[in-house]
């Protein structure tokens, strides 16, 4: 009887012990749980700040005008940002009145909202996150450029679908331009920046990136000058192309968009389009010979 009293009583303080050691063991578990737990949501949000600007596709294809240049060969994708200052960012430093009001920002789908919105946040992205901007667009290049191979067609690319940013100024983080990083690439735009086209005419942009010098109500003599260097100088007619401007031969630029394929020192002849057509600045020309 007394040995077996001996013997609950030893049961009873090991169990207690195994009690004490289990509870232990609970509230390190539970510890352990919650660090986990942080651990955890601090590492999602990181993730999901990566996935929201991953989502953000940069290049599209562009209106129908771009896609026409597939029968060439050719698929352009380019950068649509927000134009002028909608995004709070001024774009187009060298923007006219006209131009601003005929802006093709929206035409086609850039009617939908949710486009606008898009192109906004893609220009904040531009301006606030230029390293992952510029690493994402260089993805996007890579990625284009093998999906065009795969189709037997070249992929080019026009950097200011709606803006006028001179890129050739704008860096990684590597301290290279999209020019520098895909040297083989074809890259191509529209400017209304004599600077820019002066440099391009003179050899001192990269090799492979065009420029066609921009016409408007506020820049003809510039343009006129610029057709006298050997540029060429896109021109927005009413109704019809005339076949010269200021002497200088008309070509139909609305056959494609693929500019870096036209004979040096023309005029290239666009018809005016959606908002351009109620111009009354100047900016659209009367199609007629001069
Ligand atoms: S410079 Fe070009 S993109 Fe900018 S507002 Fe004028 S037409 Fe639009």
């Amino acid at each position: 009887m007394c040995i077996d009293l001996v013997l609950h009583k030893s049961l009873s303080i090991n169990d207690l012990g195994r009690a004490a050691r289990r509870k232990q063991l609970t509230i390190n578990n539970l510890q352990l749980s919650f660090i986990k737990s942080i651990f955890f949501l601090a590492l999602l949000a990181i993730v999901c700040d990566s996935i929201g600007m991953i989502k953000t596709t940069l290049l599209t294809a562009g209106n129908a005008k771009i896609t026409k240049g597939e029968a060439f060969g050719y698929i352009t994708k380019g950068i649509h940002l927000a134009p002028a200052n909608l995004s709070g960012y001024e774009v187009c430093r060298w923007r006219s009145k006209g131009c601003t009001m005929a802006c093709l920002n929206t035409a086609g789908r850039g009617q939908m909202d949710s486009v606008q919105t898009s192109r906004i946040n893609k220009t904040k992205l531009f301006f606030e996150e230029r390293f992952d901007f510029l690493a994402k667009l260089s993805k996007e290049i890579t990625s284009s450029i093998k999906s065009a191979t795969k189709k037997g067609m070249q992929a080019v690319f026009r950097p200011n679908l709606t803006s006028d940013i001179a890129w050739e100024s704008i860096i990684n983080e590597d301290g290279v331009t999209i020019f520098e990083k895909h040297s083989s690439t074809q890259f191509y735009d529209y400017t209304k920046s004599f600077k820019r086209m002066k440099a391009f005419l003179d050899g001192e942009l990269p090799s492979n990136y065009h420029l066609t010098f921009s016409c408007s109500e506020t820049n003809s003599k510039v343009a006129k000058l610029v057709l006298e260097l050997g540029g060429n100088v896109a021109v927005v007619f009413r109704d019809q192309l005339p076949s010269t401007w200021n002497g200088f031969d008309v070509i139909n630029g609305d056959e494609s968009d693929l500019r870096f394929l036209d004979k040096q020192g023309v005029v290239v002849g666009l018809i005016e389009k959606g908002l351009a057509k109620k111009d009354e600045t100047g900016f659209v020309q009367e199609g007629i010979n001069s």
